[in-house]
């Protein structure tokens, strides 16, 4: 299969170095393989998503010299290339697993859930899930879409693995190192897990190259492809970019925005050098 990588942002923010240096990885990688690259920008949660940024986005890739051959601005045999315009793949996919009994509907909050769950599991951003919809799931089958969450009835102990093209192996456990996790939104939004396994499988991308801040992501979407009966990519998680104290940057940290460090005389060749020699 000829290679297909993509670059993903969400447009709740300005781009800073960290994506920029996973996004030049993930550009070498595929040119290194004579391969695609789908440029994808992923719009899908109302609140944080903003226009401007979108085309600060876009800008801010050209500009560290990333180019793509199908995205918003140039088309390409795989689109509509804005999450959000991909609504009917998404819906489709929640059809499938809605009638394959993957899914039920959540009524519980966040704040039920953190509270039942206790600390958040290290490891993970999520914590979690105490179970206590999963029990009502055969009642509440027939549940609208909207208004309420949906989540993934995760396999109970199962191990799951897969290696990592930068990580190597990685394992987890289902049940015990995550849970139940968000399908679809009460605010009628696929999450994000479901939307990047469809647009991912759609666009015939063979390898993800992202932050490890995703890694862990990862054992979620592949109980998702197995569900919706879509062979995975390769995986290839980026190390993140981290500050003078340790820290991940953040995108509301304006003095390692792309566009600040560019307003400051900084050249995309000099960040890619300062980068790869801390
Ligand atoms: N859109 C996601 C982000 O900006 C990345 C998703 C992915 O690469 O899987 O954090």
């Amino acid at each position: 299969m000829p290679y297909r990588g993509r670059l993903a942002p969400s447009p709740t923010g300005y781009l800073h170095l960290g994506h920029a240096m996973t996004f030049w990885r993930a550009q070498e990688r595929c040119r290194r393989r004579g391969g695609q690259l789908v440029l994808r920008i992923e719009d899908l949660d109302p609140t944080r998503c903003r226009p401007e940024f979108r085309a600060a986005i876009v800008e801010d890739l050209r500009w560290f010299e990333l180019e793509w051959e199908e995205g918003p601005d140039v088309g390409g045999p795989f689109g509509p290339y804005v999450q959000s315009e991909r609504r009917e793949l998404h819906l489709t996919a929640w059809e499938n697993l809605r009638a394959a009994g993957f899914i039920y509907p959540c009524t519980c909050s966040r704040r039920d859930v953190l509270e039942a769950a206790g600390a958040p599991h290290e490891e993970d951003d999520e914590p979690i899930y105490p179970g206590t919809c999963r029990a009502l799931n055969d009642q509440r089958r027939e549940a609208q879409r909207a208004g309420v969450n949906w989540r993934f009835r995760v396999p109970e102990r199962e191990a799951l693995r897969f290696v990592d093209g930068n990580f190597g192996e990685q394992s987890a456990t289902t049940g015990t190192e995550f849970g139940d996790f968000l399908i679809w939104r009460k605010d009628d939004v696929p999450a994000y897990q479901l939307a990047v396994v469809v647009d991912d499988a759609a666009m015939e991308i063979t390898e993800v190259v992202r932050g490890a801040d995703l890694l862990r992501s990862t054992f979620r979407q592949l109980l998702l492809y197995r569900a919706l009966g879509f062979a995975p990519p390769e995986f290839y998680h980026a190390p993140l970019v981290r500050d003078a104290d340790g820290q991940r940057l953040a995108k509301r940290d304006a003095a390692v925005a792309l566009r600040g460090l560019r307003a400051r005389g900084f050249a995309p060749v000099d960040l890619r050098t300062h980068i790869a020699a801390t």
